[in-house]
Parts: C-alpha cells; sequence; structure tokens
C-alpha cells in the first residue's frame, strides 16, 4: 500500500475537507497562484492544496487534503514536524513577511526537491478563521546552476585573494554541505604514486577518513576512472560501505577530477547521512564542482612544488642556495659560544663530465657524490647544492682543526671511482673553507670568503683544499678596485646594452627585447654582468645602472623606430634595491612623457629578490609603475621565495620562468611539473608566460605543447648590438630559424 495514500474516511470523525471557496475570493485567486500553496487547519491538516503545488509535489489535491501536511516533508523530519510547527507559530519564526528560506521537501516520489518557502497567516473562509499558509516556489535547474556558479565564482575569488589552498578546499566543502541537507563532502587528492590523501574532509569521520588516506589506487582503477569519471564512487564508496554505514553514512555520490593535461588528480565525493533515495541534485553538484576543484587541486600541487623548490634542490634533495642563507643566519644568531665551518665545495672538471656523457649522466655522477658527502657527514652537517656543481656544508661546533680533518676526510673518500654509465670516474674535488667568526660576520661573507678560498685551491692544485686566508682578504678587494672601475666606466660611458629578442610563438612573431649589460673595460675586458652586477650592488652603484639602462634602452627603442624597425617593447632589468627608492616611477613616468614613447612598449623585470625585501615601499612603487601602463615582469621566476599568492597580489603582466627549469625540461619530471603549473597559473591570471634559455627545437616544441607564450633563448639569437639586433630584423632572420627548426624536425621524423 502506498505509505502516503489518503487514511480512509469513517464516518464516526468528521473528515477534514477543503475550505469552501465559492464565498471567499481570495481563495479563488489562490487557486489560480503560480506558487505552490498549502494552507493548514489549527490540526497542521492541509486543507487547501492549489494546481501549482499538485505539480510541486506530484500529490492530487484528492491525496493530501485532511492528511497531516508532515506528508510534504521529507520523511526524515515527520516525526518532529508537529512541534516544530508548534514552536513556530508560538514564536513567530519563519513568519517574517516577505522573507522566504530554501528547504527541502519531499515529493510524491519519494525523492527531495528544493525550494523557496514563505509563510504567511490568513483570515479565511466562511468564519474568517486564521489559517497558516504557505507559498512554494520550487528550485529550478537554473538556480541550481546559479548556486554552482556563485561556488565557483567565490573559489576563484579565493584564490586570488591570496586564500590559503587548503581553506579554499575546506569552503567547498563547507558550501557543498549546506547545498544538501545531512551531508558531508571531501576533497581527495591523488599523487603521483596514486595514493589518495584528503585535502580537505571536514565533516568527514575521522575513521572513515583514516581508511581512505594512503588508499593506493591500482592500474585497473586508474583506467576505469579514465573511461568514467562516476567510477570514483566505486572507490571511495563500495569498498568502505558498510563502514560508512556504521559511521552514519548511507549514500555516496563520487567523480573524479581531472586536471588540464588529463592526469586524474583526485576525486570528490558527496556522503549522505539520510537513508532515503535522494534527488540527482547531489550528483549535479558534484560533477558541476569537479572543474574548479580540478583548479584547487592545480594550485595546491603548484604551491606544493613551489614551496619544495623554494627550499630544495630537486636532484639532491639538499637545501639550496637560498635555504643555506637561511641556516646560516640561523647558526650565526644561535646565543652562546658558536663556531663553525662553511666548504664550499666544488666539482673538478664537471663540465667535461657533463659535455661528454651527456645530462642524465652528470645528474646521476653529481647524485652519487651527494650521497657520498653525505655518507661522511654527521647528522647535524648541515648539506646543500647551492648551484650545478657546487656544494655547501656547514659543520657546527667546528674549529679551523675539525674543518680541515674533516675536508681531509672528504677528499679520501672521493679517491674510491664512481661508475657513471659503464665508466670508472675519479672525483676530485675544490674544497674552500671559512670559519665563523673569523672570517666574517654574515653569511654573506662566509661563503663568499669560502668561495675564494676554494678558486685559490683550484688554481694551485686539483683535488684539495684550502682554508680562507688573508690572501683571501685580497681577493676580496680586488672586488672593490673592480667597483671603482665600474664607477669610473659608468661615468665614461664604456657600458652598453646587447639586446635578445623574444618570440612571441603563438603567432612566431617578434614580441620584444631584453635589455642586457654589457662592460667592455680597456684593460679588464669584457665583464660580464653576472659578475659586476654583484659588484655594483656591493659598491652601491645598482641604481645609476638601472636609470643609466631605462634611459639608454628608451632612447634605443626610439632610434629603431626612426629606422623603420619595429620593436614591440624593450625589457630593462631593474635590482631589488631600486624598487626600494619611492622616485623611480616618478623617474620612469618623465622619461615616457620626455620622450613620447608609449607605455606599453617599456617592460621593467624585477626578481623575487624584490619580493623577499616585500615591504609597503616596494609595493607602492610596483603599483604605480604598473599604473604608468608600463608592463611588469617577475624574472627569474622558481628561483626564490616566490609564493604563488604573492604572484596574484603584484600588479604583474608577465612571468619569466628561470632557465634551470628549461634546461632540465626533458629530463626532470619536477621541471616539468613547474613549467606546466607556472603556465597555467600565468595563463589564468592573465598573464604572459616567457622561458628563457631555450637552447634546442626539442625545448621550443615541449614549451609550446605546454601552452607558453614567449620564448628567448640562444635558439635563436644571443643578445645582440643595436645594429645587430637591426639587421636580424630586417633580413628577417627569425624566419631562418623557424625553417630549421622544421628541417630538423623532418629530419628527427624521418
Ligand atoms: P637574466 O635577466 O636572467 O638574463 C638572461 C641571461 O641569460 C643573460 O645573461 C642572457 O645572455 C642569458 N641567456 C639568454 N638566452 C640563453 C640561452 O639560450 N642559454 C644560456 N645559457 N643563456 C642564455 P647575461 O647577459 O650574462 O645576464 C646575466 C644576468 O645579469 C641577467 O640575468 C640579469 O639578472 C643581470 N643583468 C644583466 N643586465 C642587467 C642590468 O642592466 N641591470 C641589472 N640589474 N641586472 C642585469
Ligand atoms: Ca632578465
Ligand atoms: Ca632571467
Amino acid at each position: 500500500m502506498n505509505p502516503h495514500a489518503a487514511p480512509p474516511v469513517t464516518d464516526d470523525i468528521k473528515p477534514t475537507t477543503k475550505l469552501d471557496m465559492t464565498a471567499d475570493v481570495s481563495l479563488q485567486l489562490l487557486e489560480q497562484a503560480t506558487d505552490g500553496v498549502v494552507i493548514i487547519n489549527e490540526r497542521n491538516e492541509v486543507v487547501f492544496f492549489n494546481p501549482a503545488a499538485e505539480k510541486l509535489w506530484g500529490f492530487t489535491e484528492d491525496e493530501v487534503i485532511g492528511r497531516n501536511v508532515s506528508c510534504l516533508v521529507p520523511s526524515v523530519y515527520r516525526a518532529d514536524h508537529d512541534s516544530y510547527i508548534y514552536k513556530n507559530r508560538k514564536t513567530g519564526v519563519n513568519r517574517i513577511v516577505g522573507t522566504s528560506r530554501e528547504v527541502t521537501f519531499e515529493n510524491k516520489a519519494g525523492d527531495y526537491i528544493s525550494g523557496e518557502m514563505s509563510i504567511s497567516t490568513a483570515l479565511l473562509g466562511p468564519e474568517k478563521k486564521r489559517y497558516y499558509m504557505a507559498f512554494m516556489k520550487g528550485v529550478t535547474e537554473e538556480s541550481h546552476r546559479r548556486k554552482l556558479l556563485d561556488l565557483q565564482n567565490t573559489v576563484f575569488q579565493a584564490i586570488s585573494n591570496d586564500m590559503q589552498v587548503e581553506d579554499v578546499a575546506d569552503l567547498v566543502c563547507r558550501e557543498v554541505e549546506s547545498f544538501v541537507p545531512n551531508t558531508v563532502s571531501a576533497i581527495i587528492l591523488l599523487d603521483e604514486n596514486n595514493r589518495l590523501s584528503i585535502l580537505s574532509g571536514p565533516g568527514l569521520p575521522r575513521r572513515y577518513a583514516a581508511a581512505l588516506e594512503n588508499m593506493v589506487l591500482t592500474e585497473g582503477d586508474l583506467a576505469a576512472l579514465g573511461n568514467d569519471l562516476s567510477e570514483a564512487n566505486s572507490i571511495v564508496w563500495d569498498s568502505y560501505r558498510s563502514l560508512g554505514i556504521s559511521l552514519g553514512l548511507h549514500n555516496c555520490w563520487a567523480s573524479a577530477i581531472k586536471s588540464r593535461n588529463g592526469r586524474i588528480s583526485g576525486i570528490f565525493a558527496l556522503y549522505s547521512r539520510n537513508q532515503y533515495k535522494l534527488s540527482d541534485w547531489p550528483q549535479k553538484i558534484v560533477t558541476g564542482c569537479v572543474p574548479f576543484c580540478s583548479v584547487v587541486i592545480e594550485n595546491y600541487e603548484a604551491q606544493q612544488h613551489i614551496s619544495q623548490l623554494a627550499n630544495h634542490d630537486s636532484l639532491t634533495g639538499f637545501l639550496n642556495r637560498t635555504a643555506i642563507h637561511t641556516v646560516i643566519k640561523s647558526m650565526i644568531d644561535r646565543p652562546g659560544d658558536n663556531e663553525f665551518a662553511v666548504f664550499m665545495i666544488d666539482v673538478d672538471r664537471f663540465r667535461d663530465i657533463n659535455d661528454t656523457l651527456g645530462h642524465q649522466n652528470g645528474d646521476a655522477f653529481l647524485k652519487a657524490i651527494a650521497e657520498r658527502l653525505k655518507g661522511m657527514s654527521r647528522s647535524n652537517y648541515i648539506l646543500s647544492r647551492s648551484g650545478g656543481d657546487e656544494f655547501v656544508i656547514v659543520m657546527p661546533d667546528s674549529d679551523e682543526e675539525k674543518a680541515v680533518a674533516f675536508a681531509e676526510s672528504l677528499i679520501k673518500a672521493m679517491q674510491e671511482p664512481i661508475e657513471i654509465a659503464g665508466n670508472l670516474l675519479v672525483v676530485s674535488l675544490g674544497i674552500g673553507i671559512s670559519i665563523f667568526p673569523e672570517n666574517g660576520p654574515d653569511g654573506e661573507s662566509l661563503l663568499g670568503h669560502a668561495e675564494i678560498a676554494m678558486r685559490r685551491c683550484k688554481k694551485e692544485a686539483r683535488g684539495g683544499y684550502c682554508v680562507s686566508s688573508t690572501a683571501d682578504n685580497r681577493a676580496a678587494q680586488d672586488r672593490l678596485l673592480l667597483g671603482s672601475a665600474l664607477r669610473e666606466s659608468l661615468a665614461q660611458g664604456l657600458l652598453n646594452l646587447h639586446y635578445q629578442p623574444q618570440i612571441d610563438v603563438r603567432n612566431n612573431t617578434l614580441y620584444g627585447v631584453e635589455a642586457l649589460s654589457r662592460w667592455n673595460h680597456p684593460t679588464l675586458g669584457n665583464i660580464y654582468p653576472s659578475r659586476f652586477i654583484a659588484v655594483a650592488e656591493e659598491t652601491g652603484q645598482i641604481e645609476a645602472i638601472g636609470t643609466w639602462s631605462l634611459e639608454r634602452a628608451v632612447q634605443q627603442i626610439l632610434e629603431w623606430d626612426a629606422h623603420g624597425i619595429y620593436v614591440p617593447t624593450v625589457a630593462v632589468n631593474l635590482s631589488a634595491g631600486h624598487f626600494r627608492n619611492r622616485n623611480l616611477p616618478g623617474f620612469i613616468a618623465r622619461l615616457l612623457s620626455d620622450s613620447k614613447l608609449e607605455p606599453h612598449r617599456l617592460t621593467v623585470e624585477i626578481t623575487e629578490s624584490v619580493m623577499m625585501t616585500e615591504n609597503e615601499d616596494t609595493n607602492m612603487v610596483l603599483q604605480a609603475i604598473r599604473n604608468l601602463g608600463v608592463a611588469l615582469s617577475m624574472d627569474d621566476f622558481g628561483t626564490g621565495y616566490s609564493s604563488l599568492s604573492r604572484l596574484t597580489r603584484l600588479p604583474l603582466t608577465e612571468i619569466k620562468i628561470d632557465r634551470s627549469f628549461i634546461m632540465n625540461l626533458e629530463h626532470d619530471a619536477n621541471a616539468q611539473a613547474v613549467t606546466t603549473a607556472v603556465i597555467g597559473i600565468g595563463g589564468r591570471l592573465g598573464m604572459t608566460v616567457v622561458t628563457e634559455g631555450v637552447e634546442t627545437v626539442r625545448q621550443l616544441d615541449l614549451l609550446c605543447q605546454l601552452g607558453c607564450d614567449v620564448v628567448q633563448g640562444y635558439l635563436f639569437a644571443r643578445p645582440m648590438t643595436p645594429q645587430k639586433l637591426e639587421e636580424w630584423i630586417r633580413e628577417d632572420r627569425l624566419q631562418a630559424v623557424l625553417q630549421k627548426a622544421l628541417e630538423e624536425r623532418t629530419a628527427i621524423g624521418a
């Protein structure tokens, strides 16, 4: 028997009948209302049920008149419904005129349906008695869709407003739970090893969460998910159904989350505590949330990668350059008598090994060396790789004597050859040692002295060690001399700018050029910026170089214009220190107005160190420069302290992925993951993504596949004098390069 059927009419109780409409105009109007109208008497029995209500609930008028109104609400609420109404009548809650709220009701088929309900009272019928009535507007597909869209917008906003990704995930879960009463939801991650972990599941019972955590999916599971995302249900529910039920969960909807590169990156699951069959709305929510869950996960993964990269070297797992500075600083700051040694270790002839045996073997070689260094070190030593073949070890509680003993043991340990690709390689190290506090008050000078000692030792004898000495202090003095030479050259106009083309690979045209400083000293010869920019920074000349290169670059682009050579934009490198100067935006504004150059033809490149020292002034200066209409580019992205959230906060127009990632792109999954993530995020934030250091066709193709916008590198051209660049453009050498690349591809394909 249908449990919802009307009770049999008996003669001894006067049945409740429908309100008599003949004498009441307002009832006749309600009959025709487009909203469902349900009127009940003081015993909560239905006395009026208009055609719109019939359509919403699927009951006919005859089926509900005289029955308790609880037959219209979800079965889980039925038992308490009378007392709920009683309370509301007494307090007047839910009867504030004009307010409506969203409620769930249950239709004849037993499905849950959402509606917007408002309640009021009226004097009706021939006796003008007070009746309660509910107006119910069915919630349409459209309003469901709007809810999901609202949630999506909230999520994107939260991400760009710098909210922690974990918190964004929690927000998604909480919101979704509010969409369907009595549910809990979870965003579950799937890592590279196919292991599940919970990114967010604030309402999920702990034991259930624990059961899901660390579950490893089989290849079969993955294949099934690949074919049908909703197969996720069987993974996060079927295997744990009885546990779920024992914890009060009775139903589950789930869908796998696919990242943009097609990988399954997680599962979104919604569990219900109701035992009853629900509408298909929960399934629609789950499916609707999957796209932005994918964005949430992508951001999470990128954040993980970048924080790992910010402190660790992906090849050896040692700390990286940035992190070692922090560590040394904290050791110096440690109270008490505190002596320690810093070792700068360079592998002799690493370049040759890399060149002859190839990049992959070069990496394997470095890894083997790293393992030996680790094997020789005590657990409290701090190990780092600061650059290609350069390692730094910090040895706590060490004086010169102990340090020398350790250096000797390292050299001895390296005598055993390392086998790489069938070759037995003997490792020879150059080790420079500096001691705190003798050799300097801070990390900069300790590392600097260790490096100078290491260079001396490599010059004097391969395979040895040197302790920082007065001779090295002389080297430091040389730097000062270089500083004064630089000052002189700058004054005499002996510095000049070279320009390197940047190619827009979306349409194979010139995107712009980067201006790079060159210093040709009459007696010292060509000095590269990697050397003199540091000197300029140490000797307080970096701002002078910055303003000079801005002026020079702007002049240059105007000269090209005059020659009928169109260079869309010129990018100038500015150092972090320069951004602390509040006059910088004013200087640029004047430069632009004096030269009448359109602002978008100038790009300013900043490095992550600008963000490291982020303060109010820096932010203001950046914003003011951007407000001029000048483009702002984040250079060397991925090498420093970048957090994605900072990226979104700065008014950037462009991100340049650091050369080190491109170098490793073909072999290093980590470099690929970061590149992919940065390209994705840059695209979403509306920034142009530039990659530099592109040297091979293979790298170019990979980057194009990943959706990179602009590339720069030796493959296209080295930095050139203005005249050479002019020729390069006139002779359309870009097309020549593209043609050659095409031939190379065909040759490989053939
Ligand atoms: P950067 O801004 O990252 O510049 C790119 C560097 O990569 C340039 O080195 C460029 O010559 C080099 N490069 C470009 N394509 C390739 C390639 O395919 N392969 C390889 N191996 N290298 C490539 P450069 O000119 O020696 O400049 C080194 C750094 O010095 C620059 O790095 C920049 O940080 C700094 N610098 C250069 N000029 C200036 C300047 O005027 N002001 C400031 N503050 N810094 C400058
Ligand atoms: Ca640059
Ligand atoms: Ca760069």
